[in-house]
């Protein structure tokens, strides 16, 4: 694979997904590869072996002094932060620093990517997305923060005719010349504040996705987030903007399009173009937020009216988001273990007219229940605690809907099904993270789904 990095020095900082296919495409590429990992070579397992294997050096521990001034590259895992010191230093020195997004662009630099980035809903938007891609019969890769790190799809530069590509605000940080054709951002909420000094600066990481955005480029925005309607002023490219109400924040660029909510589905005001949105996999607002995104998308990225339309109709959805699971005896089981918080959880509830049974809990994260408790209202017949923040949120609901505490998901699975009646759902929405009881999410989903379909 014919690169300018053949032959330099280039080491790659962190070795989870994104780094480790880093490492691939520099030993494609002909670099001088060495890797680093802050875990020793016991926790970092198969990935020591194959790298070692393949002829690469690796260091692994605190960084050795002088180790990244050597190089001329560092290209950097979404896991590492970029203010560390001795990275700080070797740019000092002159080398540079890219994350693993932008090295795999610069091979990819003649494909079209589209880059989906917000603080929730990017997954989601970025799968549905790549469907209406595939739709309009192009070769499409669905990747990035989710899925295949896009160093992946590097590997076959000449096998794509677009990237739709979910971009991390920590990735975003780690982009220089990297050009997205089409970008949206979704939405900010405070997150990650952990990494970032403040909400000001985490909005200013998720602005770079408009960075070197040019002719015939476009940026999307939602135009109900003040907060994002004013960093489509980052955007030199037309901006568009998607609706639930019509309303639009002030604050921003004058918008060349829109797209708004309408009963039963969505219009693109701009081409005079009606969409139906009727799949399961994309119910609620927050997912009617999602399509018109991505289909905003796909329409200026050249996806046909059609293709849209079938794409909207066919998405599977992703596991554990408001994922259906089984219809029973005319209950709905709905699997939602990704709401590990409070503020999921409010987007579920909102997304079901009522008759509901919901089992929450697991490992809190010190946000107070109330909000879920008035969203409850009128909606949850029956909470069924499970984990250990049971006796908190039971304590929350108190008064307001009956509580029944049932220490595991199995037994609040057996629980459920004695008291669901024809007609209600039973949503697994924790609220909580899953470490107490599970792996993680996934494993908590995984375990849901096999007790219902047992069932
Ligand atoms: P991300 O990849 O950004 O974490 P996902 O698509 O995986 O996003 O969705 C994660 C959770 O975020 C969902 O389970 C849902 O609770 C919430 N969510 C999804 N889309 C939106 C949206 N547009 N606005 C607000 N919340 C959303």
């Amino acid at each position: 694979m014919p690169s300018s990095l053949s032959g330099q020095k280039v080491l790659v900082f962190g070795l989870a997904k994104s780094g480790v296919a880093a490492l691939r495409l520099l030993l494609a590429q002909g670099a001088q590869v060495t890797a680093l990992d802050a875990r020793d070579e016991a926790a970092l397992g198969d990935v020591a072996r194959e790298l070692k294997s393949q002829g690469v050096k690796l260091v692994t521990g605190a960084t050795p002094p002088g180790l990244l001034e050597e190089q001329e590259l560092v290209v950097v895992s979404p896991g590492v932060p970029l203010a560390l010191p001795e990275l700080q230093a070797a740019r000092k020195e002159g080398v540079r620093i890219w994350g693993e997004i932008e090295l795999a662009w610069r091979a990819l630099s003649h494909v079209p990517l589209i880059g989906i980035t917000g603080t929730n809903g990017k997954s989601t938007t970025t799968a549905l997305a790549g469907e209406l891609f595939k739709k309009g019969g192009g070769r499409t890769f669905v990747g990035g923060n989710l899925g295949l790190p896009l160093a992946e799809a590097a590997l076959k530069p000449n096998g794509w005719d677009t990237l739709v590509v979910e971009l991390s605000s920590f990735q975003l940080e780690g982009i220089h010349q990297l050009r997205a054709k089409g970008a949206v951002i979704l939405n900010l909420t405070p997150d990650h504040l952990d990494r970032y000094p403040s909400h000001e600066a985490y909005g200013e990481a998720k602005a770079r996705i408009f960075l070197n955005q040019g002719p015939g480029d476009f940026a999307v925005v939602n135009a109900e987030d003040a907060h994002v309607v004013r960093l489509g002023n980052h955007a030199n490219v037309p901006v568009y903007g998607f609706s639930l109400t019509g309303k639009v924040e002030p604050g921003g660029p004058k918008l060349t399009g829109l797209a708004v909510a309408r009963q039963g589905g969505f219009r693109l005001d701009f081409l005079g173009e009606d969409y139906t949105l009727t799949n399961r996999a994309l119910r609620g607002a927050h997912n009617a937020q999602n399509a018109m995104a991505a289909a905003l998308l796909a329409r200026l990225g050249g996806v046909p009216r059609e293709a849209v339309q079938a794409g909207l109709d066919s998405y599977p959805g992703l596991p554990h988001r408001l994922e259906s699971v089984r219809v029973l005896d005319g209950v709905e089981w709905v699997n939602d273990s990704k709401a590990t918080n409070v503020d999921s959880v409010l987007v579920a509830l909102r997304a079901f007219p009522g008759n509901l049974l919901l089992i929450a809990g697991g490992k809190g994260k010190g946000a107070p229940y109330q909000p879920m408790v008035d969203e409850s209202r009128g909606k949850v017949k029956a909470v069924l605690t499970i984990g250990q923040d049971a006796e908190k949120i039971a304590a929350a609901y108190q008064g307001q809907a009956p509580v029944h505490p049932c220490g595991t998901l199995e037994s609040a699975v057996r629980r459920a099904r004695e008291l669901a009646k024809s007609g209600d759902t039973v949503l697994l929405s924790p609220a909580c993270a899953s470490y107490d009881q599970f792996k993680n999410f996934e494993d908590r989903g995984d375990t849901f789904k096999r007790f219902v379909q047992a069932l």
